[in-house]
């Protein structure tokens, strides 16, 4: 028998460059919405009569962006990993995007390595101080 469990859904992001991930309870064959508690090591746990699996809702997964409606530009890209590039993104001929942290010695062109970036933040090039290079 299945247990109760959270499901990972799609649903719409806003801006649109976002992907949200939605958490849908997906209750047991026999569920009958009894939930008792308790605790399990110092930790409250919310448990299902039938089928006594975990029904607390998982943390929300952070929003995934979405390569192919990012805007070509001047980037700070944060990854999840920790740490900051400075970047260029562009469009591929088939409308995907390549991505250029300056600090690689080549360009990117895998879609998977978006999935690694937490946030981004486009540098405007018309409203940006520059300042002369020496
Ligand atoms: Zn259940």
């Amino acid at each position: 028998m299945k247990k109760c469990g959270w499901k990972k859904v799609l649903v719409d992001g806003e801006p649109e460059k976002y992907v949200k991930t939605g958490l849908k309870f997906c209750p047991c064959k026999n569920f009958n919405g009894i939930i008792y508690w308790q605790y399990f090591g110092g930790e409250k746990r919310y448990i299902c009569s039938a089928c006594h699996g975990d029904t607390r809702k998982p943390e929300e997964e952070k929003p995934l962006i979405v390569p192919s409606s990012i805007k070509c530009g001047i980037y700070i890209v944060y990854w999840k990993s920790g740490g900051s590039s400075i970047a260029s993104i562009g469009m591929m001929a088939n409308g995907g995007r390549w991505i250029a942290p300056i600090n690689w010695v080549r360009t990117s062109e895998d879609q998977d390595i978006f999935n690694d970036i937490e946030r981004l933040k486009r540098i405007d090039i018309d409203t940006h101080k520059l300042t002369e290079a020496e």
